[in-house]
């Protein structure tokens, strides 16, 4: 409590984690909400991630010391590579889905075992 009404500054000991990352990773959604962020369809859009792609942002996240990566849309569950990141075993992970849901683990897979 002290430190909340009195914070100091970091010192050089310290070392804070990177920030916590939400990632629309996909645009496509099986859904057609009007309030839609993301002015997702369902349909394939152009010029999104490949897996390896994917892969490589992920471990650019896990350089840059990210210690929460949350996979968002579009429905991230629409795609078709079923993105895991317990692969990477990077992140504390979470997917937010239009199921209205969150499906959260420590690094395990959000897979189709899951459907
Ligand atoms: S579920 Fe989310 S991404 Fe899908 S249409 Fe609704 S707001 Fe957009």
């Amino acid at each position: 409590m002290q430190e909340l009404l009195d914070p100091k500054p970091l010192g050089p000991r310290r070392s804070p984690p990177g920030p916590v990352v939400i990632w629309n990773l996909i645009r496509r959604c099986n859904l057609t909400c009007k309030h839609c962020y993301s002015i997702s369809a369902d349909t394939d859009f152009p010029n999104e991630l490949s897996t390896e792609q994917v892969f490589e942002v992920m471990d650019d996240l896990k350089r840059f010391r990210v210690p929460v990566l949350i996979l968002s849309g579009g429905e991230p569950l629409l795609r078709p590579d079923r993105i895991n990141t317990g692969t990477r075993n990077l992140f504390r992970s979470s997917m937010t889905s239009n199921t209205c849901s969150v499906l959260s683990s420590l690094g395990k897979s959000v897979s189709a075992e899951m459907e």
